[in-house]
């Protein structure tokens, strides 16, 4: 990301918390950009340790509520797959994930075939108003699952031969 685009993000967080007569405190603000520099989707946890790596005395609760605001704030999005810890996602393009079953890696992709999906007909039955959607593929990632396997076919194929 372009630390010029970054700095556009961080002051529009800093007006929408005057508009909500909140403070732009520190805290606040290093939560922020410790979520901006990574595009991995981390956890609560990894950005609190990323925070605390610059700011030693910020809370663990402080970031965690700050994350929370940055979603009512509609600046960050939430990633959850059942069973597994939320992940936070600064990028409020419209994309799409791929998820790693083995190593949760959770990567953006944008493809065009997905843009536009018409809502589900259960939706419309259900007086279900969609305001977004994500489309996510789960599988294994390269470092996972295909440099694994062929390791093992050369393996054995050197047991073959
Ligand atoms: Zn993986
Ligand atoms: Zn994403």
């Amino acid at each position: 990301m372009q630390p010029q685009k970054e700095d556009q993000q961080v002051e529009r967080f800093r007006a929408r918390c005057r508009q909500r007569g909140l403070p732009f405190t520190a805290q606040r603000r290093a939560a922020y950009e410790a979520l901006l520099a990574r595009d991995d989707h981390p956890t609560a946890e990894q950005v609190f340790e990323a925070v605390r790596a610059t700011l030693p005395d910020v809370s663990r609760m402080t970031v965690y509520r700050t994350l929370e605001l940055l979603v009512d704030l509609g600046l960050v999005h939430k990633v959850c797959h059942p069973g597994k810890v939320a992940r936070y996602d600064c990028n409020l393009h419209p994309h799409h994930h791929l998820v790693c079953v083995r190593c949760n890696r959770l990567v953006d992709f944008e493809e065009a075939a997905f843009e536009g999906l018409p809502s589900p007909r259960a939706a419309r039955r259900l007086g279900f108003e969609v305001d977004d959607y994500t489309v996510q593929f789960r599988g294994v990632c390269a470092d996972c699952g295909h440099h694994g396997e062929r390791r093992s076919e050369q393996a054995s194929r050197r047991r073959r031969s």
